[in-house]
């Protein structure tokens, strides 16, 4: 009798073990915020405490707890490539719960000026497309876009699209209640390695893909996130707009990163995100 109630505390106290554990791994595991350049993660990697750097071929990460969250900074340089390759060494060094590319970025919407903000529900990838054969000249309308292509479980997917974490759009949506330098709107990112001024293209692509920006980074990482099933969130700032003849002004960079935090203390509450979980 007393063997089998023995037997029965030490099953019961496994099974918790078993089943309590990876929840509290799970509620501990980083957030990991990606911005390119240095006007786009040096507010982050400010507000870090207990900072820890470090460098994985050429890509830098600092963790550290943002007010009691899990944070890893990750500094991805410019361009595709780059993001790709420091979301995947991020997800496979840090294994974070969510990943969020954010920055500066050009308006394609007209409605949008320097400072407005916009949620990715969806990320395109404006370099992948196939023209019409044209024997002469070429006019950049008559592309048309290609896929994505993305592993699901061992099947080859394509998408012209990838769309954002739906509880990672939300939390942004709620805290864009509260944020002053513009407006936040939910929209589409194009990204590519171009930097296009060209307003007819510019035009072209808000009219006929839905664009509501470019930048260089988004697409990429969002890319890497959904083979690696990471719930993933595009923020991007409005820095330039041709359309309104606006230039680039890297105090972007510091609203979308104070922004970004403010997201992030919402999405990590309503997750029960905490270091000390
Ligand atoms: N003027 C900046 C340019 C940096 S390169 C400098 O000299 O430092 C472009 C970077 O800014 C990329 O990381 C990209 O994501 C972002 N970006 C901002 N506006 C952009 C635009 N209109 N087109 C493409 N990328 C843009």
């Amino acid at each position: 009798m007393r063997k089998d109630f023995t037997r029965y505390i030490v099953t019961f106290i496994i099974a918790l073990f078993v089943v309590v554990t990876p929840l509290l791994t799970e509620a501990s595991r980083p957030i990991l915020i990606e911005g390119a350049m240095e006007c786009e993660t040096d507010v982050l990697i400010e507000k870090l405490q207990n900072p820890q750097e470090q460098r994985i071929g050429g890509w830098r990460f600092i963790s550290g707890d943002y007010e009691g969250i899990p944070l890893v900074v990750s500094v991805t340089s410019v361009g595709m490539t780059n993001a790709a390759a420091a979301t995947v060494l991020g997800i496979e060094t840090y294994h974070p719960f969510a990943v969020i590319n954010q920055g500066t970025a050009g308006g394609h919407d007209p409605a949008l000026h320097r400072f407005d903000i916009v949620l990715g529900a969806e990320t395109i990838d404006l370099s992948a497309w196939v023209s019409k054969r044209e024997s002469n000249g070429a006019d950049g309308r008559h592309i048309k876009l290609r896929p994505t292509y993305y592993d699901e479980n061992g099947t080859e997917k394509r998408v012209i699209e990838l769309k954002a974490d739906s509880e990672l759009l939300k939390a942004a949506v709620d805290e864009g209640r509260n944020y002053q330098a513009g407006k936040v709107v939910i929209g589409k990112i194009s990204s590519s390695n171009n930097w296009n001024r060209q307003i007819d293209m510019i035009r072209f692509y808000n009219e006929k893909y839905g664009s509501s920006c470019e930048e260089m980074e988004a697409h990429a990482a969002a890319h890497i996130c959904k083979n690696y099933k990471v719930p993933f969130l595009g923020i991007r700032i409005i820095s330039n707009t041709e359309i309104h003849n606006e230039d680039f002004d890297p105090a972007a960079g510091t609203s979308c990163q104070q922004y970004v935090l403010e997201v992030v203390k919402s999405y990590a509450k309503n997750k029960g995100i905490r270091t000390d979980a």
